[in-house]
C-alpha cells in the first residue's frame, strides 16, 4: 500500500482563531490594521510575508502578555489531539505548516504530549522597542513555501493529504494528492477546479480517513 503523509496547516485550522489576527487585533495595529493588510494582499499589493510581518511590527507587548490572552481565548480543535493519536498508531507521518510562528504554537501542541509531530514554521523575535520582528523559513512571498515539503513527500513516493483553512495554503492545496479545505481555501480549490472535501473540525477529518486506512 502507498505511504501517506498527513501535512496541516495551524492557524485557523489546527486552532479555532487564528493566532496571527487574535493578537494584531488585540495587542498590536488592532482590527483596521487587519483589515488594510488583508486587503493590500489581496490586490497583490503586499506579499503575505510582508503583510505578517507589518502586522507583528504593530505588537510592541511583551511576549509574557500575549501568551497569557492566548492561553485564555484561543483554543485548539478538541479532535485535533486524537487525530494525532490516530496519525502515530497508524505510523502516519504527520506534520504542520505554518506561516505564523513556532514560539506560538508550542504554546498550544506540548512536545511531550505529541512527540512524533513535526512542526515548521517561522521565527519570532518579540521586541517591544521596535515591535516584534519575524524571521522567516524561506524567501518565497509567503515567508514559508508549503508546498515544498508535500513536493518532496512524493517524491518519495508517498501520498499526500493536505489540510487548510487560507491563503498561506494555496500552493499546498495545487500540490496535494488529496485536501481537505475550509473557509477562503475552500474558495480557492472551487475557483481553480480542485477537489477538495469540505471540513470543519478534525473529528470530520478522521471520521473520513479512518473509514479508509
Ligand atoms: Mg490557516
Amino acid at each position: 500500500m502507498t505511504k501517506l503523509h498527513i501535512f496541516s496547516d495551524f492557524d485557523g485550522t489546527i486552532t479555532e482563531k487564528d493566532t496571527l489576527i487574535f493578537l494584531t487585533t488585540n495587542l498590536g495595529g488592532g482590527a483596521q490594521l487587519v483589515e488594510a493588510i488583508g486587503r493590500l494582499i489581496r490586490q497583490g499589493q503586499l506579499s503575505l510575508s510582508e503583510g505578517i510581518a507589518a502586522e507583528m511590527r504593530s505588537i510592541r507587548r511583551p511576549f509574557d502578555e500575549a501568551e497569557a490572552l492566548l492561553r485564555e481565548k484561543v483554543r485548539i480543535d478538541p479532535g485535533f489531539p486524537p487525530f494525532a493519536a490516530w496519525c502515530e498508531q497508524k505510523q502516519i507521518p504527520l506534520t504542520v505548516l505554518s506561516a505564523g510562528f513556532q514560539q506560538l504554537i508550542d504554546l498550544f501542541i506540548r512536545r511531550e504530549e505529541f512527540p512524533h509531530l513535526e512542526i515548521l514554521a517561522n521565527t519570532l523575535k518579540p521586541n517591544e522597542e521596535t515591535g516584534w520582528q519575524c524571521v522567516f523559513r524561506d524567501k518565497t512571498p509567503d515567508g514559508h513555501d508549503k508546498a515544498a515539503p508535500l513536493r518532496a513527500a512524493k517524491k518519495r513516493g508517498e501520498r499526500v493529504i493536505f489540510i487548510g483553512d487560507g491563503l498561506s495554503d494555496r500552493g499546498a492545496a495545487e500540490v496535494a494528492d488529496e485536501v481537505f479545505a475550509k473557509h477562503s481555501l475552500a474558495d480557492f480549490c472551487r475557483e481553480r477546479g480542485i477537489n477538495f472535501h469540505p471540513y470543519e473540525t478534525f473529528d470530520e477529518v478522521l471520521k473520513h480517513l479512518r473509514n479508509r486506512f
